[in-house]
C-alpha cells in the first residue's frame, strides 16, 4: 500500500516513474497531476510513501516528467507543496527562479539528454519574495547584485498604478508574477534547444505561481 510516484497510477506497484510510463504522460496531465498534490497538501494530506523504497526503484534510472525553475525560498519546497517523490521532477533552484546560461544548460539537459525527455518545464514564482523585493529596493550584495539585476527589468515592466515598494506585498506579487512570464519568455528566447522542441510540440514551457500564505498552487494559462 505504501510509496510510489505520484505520477503513477497505480502504486502497489511501482515505486519511482519508468520510462514506460512516463513516456505516456502529456504537459496537460503533469499539471493535472501537481495540482491534486498540491490539493492534498493544503488539505494536511499526503500520499503515503515510502523514500527508500523510492530511493531503491530510482537509483538505475531517472525518468521525471518535469523540470521546474523554481526559488531557492525555504518556504517553496515544490516537491513538498505538491506532494512529489524521489525522481519525480529536475528542479533547478535559483533565487527569484531567473534564468541564465547555467539554468537553461540544465533544462536542456533535462529535455534532452540523459533519457529524461521531459516534456514540462514549468517556471515556479511564489508570493513575498525576497528576490524580489531586493530587486525593488536596488540591493546592492557582493554577487547578489548580478542576480537582481536580472529582475529589475522585470520591476520596470510591470505595471502598477500603486505604490511601487517593496513595503507593498500587493506590488512584490504583482512583480512576481511579471517576472515569472518574462522568464518563460526569456527560456524561449535564449535557449534555442528549448523553443525548437517546444515549437514540436515536445515540450511545453508554463508558469505557476506559489502563494504562502494560503499554499496554493497557481497555473498559469
Ligand atoms: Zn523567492
Amino acid at each position: 500500500m505504501s510509496g510510489g510516484s505520484l505520477f503513477v497510477a497505480n502504486p502497489a506497484r511501482a515505486d519511482a516513474l519508468t520510462k514506460e510510463l512516463r513516456d505516456k504522460l502529456t504537459p496537460e496531465q503533469i499539471i493535472q497531476t501537481m495540482k491534486t498534490g498540491n490539493k492534498r497538501f493544503q488539505k494536511g494530506e499526503r500520499k503515503q510513501r515510502n523514500y527508500l523504497r523510492e530511493q531503491r526503484a530510482s537509483a538505475s534510472g531517472l525518468y521525471p516528467a518535469a523540470a521546474l525553475l523554481s526559488c531557492i525560498d525555504s518556504r517553496a519546497p515544490a516537491e513538498v507543496i505538491m506532494d512529489l517523490g524521489i525522481g519525480d521532477i529536475f528542479n533547478c533552484r535559483v533565487a527569484g527562479n531567473v534564468e541564465n546560461a547555467d539554468i537553461l544548460g540544465s533544462l536542456e539537459f533535462a529535455c534532452k539528454l540523459a533519457g529524461a525527455n521531459v516534456v514540462l518545464v514549468l517556471v515556479m514564482g511564489h508570493t513575498a519574495c525576497g528576490a524580489i523585493k531586493g530587486a525593488i529596493n536596488n540591493a546592492e550584495l557582493g554577487n547578489l547584485t548580478g542576480l537582481l539585476a536580472r529582475i529589475k527589468p522585470t520591476v520596470e515592466a510591470t505595471p502598477y498604478a500603486g505604490e511601487r515598494s517593496a513595503k507593498n506585498y500587493s506590488f512584490v506579487d504583482a512583480v512576481a508574477r511579471k517576472n515569472v512570464e518574462m522568464t518563460v519568455a526569456n527560456i524561449r528566447k535564449d535557449s534555442p534547444v528549448l523553443a525548437e522542441l517546444e515549437s514540436k510540440g515536445d515540450i511545453k514551457v508554463a508558469g505557476a505561481m506559489y502563494n504562502l500564505e494560503t499554499g496554493m498552487m497557481e497555473f498559469f494559462d
